[in-house]
């Protein structure tokens, strides 16, 4: 079974086509500046990527588009659309309801309508995605699939804010947790890794990249993540903020007189790791700079790190232990330095790395010391993986 993995954001969209029997990316790309002029980037399995100007008024220009290639008798990967046997989109938020992988109905487009305030930036993209791709593959499954769905078992305790209890039941805000898709993969894969039931297990994920949370998974179930009611919460990142007093807004606002939208891009686009260093939000850059003296890039480096232990350690006192430190992402799957001195600093836990074992970038490996209480994993993370697997499940079910 082939499955075709669909994110599709406000002027983009990115596929993977997997064949579902071995986990084999047959193709994959990203349609990017659509509404503007379009263009695909496009790589077939084992070639190189190549780009291609096509225009893309809409994302149904750039579906077709995506799908052509697909076919296509230079570039395809399959013979005709016929043998791709289902459609999995990727949706940041399903709110409270959503909370498990679904097909496509008019009721779930209605209830992803309902979403749209809780994620004005991405649900309406995944919305249009849908469509698009709906018009291009009619005959098909969709499947929708929710990053928020994998931290709906958070306890009230975790998920709601200290506000009057009206602006939940009002609006609906409280903490959600996003990278849900990755947790639940590198969770389960840990279990695996370490031949255990992972009902039987306390394992703190750290999906660290340009976007970062660190989930709390106790018997399989999230009780705490990171980030909230948005992607902005918890540990400092590339160039969002993380947690911080909130009386820090008003005081900006009376300072700079700064309206919402304002404020909302200097948290999320000019903070973090970048708003520290004023050189970048990209690790490695900080890395080098750092190297060479420069103070704020290793500040910033020292601050996310400083975060990344503070949370592990609140989580390992939420579930009174931890079984299992798991990395992942961008930085968690290739910064063998930051697992060596975050490792380090969790000795009173049990955790001792391998400092041999650990020098690898971007594999899957139990990197702990021999004997270590707490063990230390690398799970490089596969949402589209996830997406698919859930999709074939849906459709095999029809
Ligand atoms: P992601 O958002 O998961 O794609 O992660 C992106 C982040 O991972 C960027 O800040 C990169 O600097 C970081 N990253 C990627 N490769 C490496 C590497 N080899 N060493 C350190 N950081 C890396």
């Amino acid at each position: 079974m082939k499955i075709l993995v669909i994110n599709a954001g406000s002027s983009s969209l990115k596929f993977q086509l997997i064949n579902m029997d071995d986990g084999d990316v047959l193709a994959k790309g990203l349609c990017e500046r659509i509404g503007i002029d379009g263009r695909l980037k496009y790589t077939k399995k084992g070639c190189e990527q190549i780009v291609v100007d096509i225009p893309m008024p809409t994302h149904g220009e750039a579906c077709r588009a995506t799908t052509d290639y697909l076919v296509s008798a230079e570039h395809g990967v399959v013979s005709s659309m016929d043998e791709i046997s289902a459609v999995g989109h990727r949706i940041v938020h399903g709110g409270e309801k959503l909370t498990k992988a679904l097909l496509v109905t008019d009721e779930v487009k209605a209830e992803l309508e309902k979403v749209i305030p809780l994620a004005p930036l991405h649900n309406p993209a995944h919305l249009i995605g849908i469509n698009a791709c709906q018009e291009v593959m009619p005959n098909i499954p969709h499947v929708v699939v929710f990053d928020t769905a994998f931290h709906q078992t958070m306890p009230e305790k975790a998920y709601l804010y200290a506000l009057p209890y009206k602006y939940y039941t009002d609006y609906a805000i409280r903490r959600y947790g996003f990278h849900g898709t990755s947790h639940r993969y590198v969770s389960a894969r840990a279990a695996e890794m370490l031949g255990k039931p992972i009902e039987e297990l306390k394992i703190i994920t750290c999906h660290l990249g340009n976007g970062s949370s660190i989930s709390a998974v106790q018997g399989g179930k999230v009780i705490d993540t990171s980030m909230g009611f948005t992607p902005l919460a918890g540990l400092p990142m590339g160039s969002r903020t993380g947690d911080m007093d909130p009386a820090v807004l008003p005081f900006i606002i009376e300072k700079e007189g700064l309206n919402a939208t304002e404020l909302n891009d200097l948290m999320n686009k000019q903070s973090g790791v970048l708003g520290i260093s004023g050189v970048s939000s990209d690790f490695r850059d900080l890395e080098v700079e750092a190297k060479k003296g420069h103070h704020l890039s290793q500040v910033a480096l020292d601050m996310f790190e400083y975060s990344v232990l503070k949370f592990i350690g609140a989580y390992a006192a939420a579930m009174n232990g931890v079984d299992a430190i798991v990395f992942t992402a961008g930085v968690g799957e290739n910064n063998i330095g930051l697992r060596e001195r975050v490792i380090g600093g969790l000795s009173y836990l049990g955790a001792a790395i391998d400092p041999v074992k650990n020098d690898v970038r971007g594999v899957e490996r139990d990197v702990s010391a021999d004997g270590a209480k707490v063990r230390t994993l690398i799970v490089p993370t596969n949402e589209e993986l996830v997406i698919a697997q859930d999709t074939m499940k849906i459709a095999q079910s029809l």
